[in-house]
């Protein structure tokens, strides 16, 4: 028996592309995944509450080969068409925080689940414990791991992130009877903690601060390749914390060519001149303790006491002994702490992959140009985004254009 959809890769990718074409045409789905249960990334998403979506997604939020086509797919398919199916078509309820949305349960299982089964009651069948190691289209008919048979694929595989889920960049090999060197962007991990070289950032580990955050390339101090705000949490390793996760793939990518890039933290979140003045009204109003005491209120002590350190001067220093310079000094740093950074936690403890499978090798359909009834969808396409929910809503609006794909191959 030949299906008329197999889908490789059962992650939020593989089972919303099957959920649009079973709600559309009573064809035989199959959903083929390495693991025994479906959704195993899924289900750790958001820290188990599955950030679904975002109210202000636009291309300029992800890192892609391709803008435009970015833009036709978050078109075709977007944050309130996504909302609408699951709550109409699976029963999932949503709640919105902050822009944020979640499953109104805040539990990841609700969504996995409620995809699964809505799979199962369409008549798709999921083929779990099976790794899809070859893909090859013979006499009109794709044939996976020569067992499988099927008129169309879609292959969902994800990236190379938490390959512990499952995702470990498969695609790339299962791709190559059908792609050329060129339509793969090299492989990188995104949304991930960042090391340090710097020896003093171990003494703040486990403080958090909300901070602005400016990432430079490491060629002189104009250069800058990316910003964010939010919490940034320093780690015996580096830094962590979603501002620093958002600029991540930038940072590795310039360390991949050959750059330094360095994190400058604005610790405070106002401007060069209003730290100033901060810093020569407390040192005025509090002459006889220390510069660290004396700012206690705007900054950790453990943090003035790196700066302090950083600008040689004693951590004991009285703050009425602090003169115009000084105080030009610290406040400064308070607004441009640097942070050099030289390294990634790595694919282990990525979010999100960066590079894949360019969305310009694929037609509009996201059908492997050439290649009749091969389409892909998902994290393994060359297109990363911020955090928030942006990184699923891609998944779940790329999969919907391959599902329209597959019905327009299957009439
Ligand atoms: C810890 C964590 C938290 C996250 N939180 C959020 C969040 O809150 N919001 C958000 O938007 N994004 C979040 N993300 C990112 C999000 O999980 C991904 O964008 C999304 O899961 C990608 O979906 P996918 O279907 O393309 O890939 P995946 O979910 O990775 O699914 C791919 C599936 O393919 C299977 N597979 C791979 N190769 C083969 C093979 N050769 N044969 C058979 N099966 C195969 C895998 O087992 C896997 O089940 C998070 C990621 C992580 C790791």
């Amino acid at each position: 028996m030949a299906y008329d959809v197999a889908i490789v890769g059962a992650g939020a990718a593989g089972m919303y592309c099957a959920c649009k074409i079973l709600c559309k045409r009573d064809a035989s789905v199959a959903l083929i995944d390495s693991n025994s249960r479906p959704g195993r990334k899924l289900l750790m998403t958001g820290g188990g509450r599955c950030n679904i979506s975002n109210d202000s997604i636009s291309a300029g939020d992800y890192h892609t080969d391709s803008m435009e086509r970015l833009e036709d797919i978050l078109t075709f398919h977007n944050t309130e068409d996504f909302l609408a199916f699951i709550t109409d078509e699976l029963g999932v309820l949503t709640s919105e925080r902050s822009g944020l949305y979640y499953p109104s349960t805040f539990r990841s299982e609700t969504v996995v689940n409620s995809l699964a089964q809505y799979i199962t009651g369409h008549g798709g069948t999921f083929i779990g414990d099976t790794t899809v190691t070859s893909i090859k289209h013979e006499d009109g008919l794709f044939k996976i791991n020569r067992d499988i048979a099927s008129k169309t694929v879609v292959i969902a595989t994800g990236g190379a992130s938490y390959p512990v889920t499952g995702s470990n960049g498969s695609f790339i090999s299962l791709l190559a009877p059908f792609t050329g060197k060129d339509d793969m962007e090299a492989l990188y991990p995104a949304l991930v903690p960042l090391k340090s070289s710097d020896s003093d950032i171990k003494r703040l580990s486990g403080i958090r601060v909300m901070c602005d955050l400016t990432l430079y390339g490491g060629r002189g101090e104009d250069l800058v390749l990316s910003s964010s705000s939010g919490e940034l949490l320093f780690t015996d390793y580096g830094v962590s914390g979603i501002c620093v996760l958002d600029v991540s793939g930038e940072a590795v990518r310039a360390i991949a060519s050959g750059n330094k890039p360095v994190l400058s933290v604005n610790l405070i979140k106002t401007s060069s001149d209003e730290a100033v003045s901060l810093v020569s009204r407390l040192c005025s109003i509090f002459p006889d303790r220390s510069v660290k005491s004396a700012l206690m209120g705007v900054l950790r002590e453990e943090i003035t006491d790196v700066i302090l350190a950083r600008l040689k001067l004693s951590k004991d220093m009285k703050a009425g002994d602090a003169d115009g310079k000084i105080i030009r000094s610290i406040a400064d740093m308070m607004t441009s702490f640097k942070i050099n950074i030289n390294g990634s936690l790595g694919f282990d403890n990525a979010q999100i992959t960066s590079g894949g499978l360019k969305l310009s090798s694929l037609t509009k359909s996201l059908e492997i140009e050439g290649h009749k009834g091969l389409f892909a969808c998902g994290e393994m396409l060359d297109c990363n985004g911020i955090c928030g929910g942006y990184n699923l809503q891609f998944a779940w609006s790329s999969a919907a254009v391959a599902a329209d794909g597959v019905l327009s191959c299957l009439n």
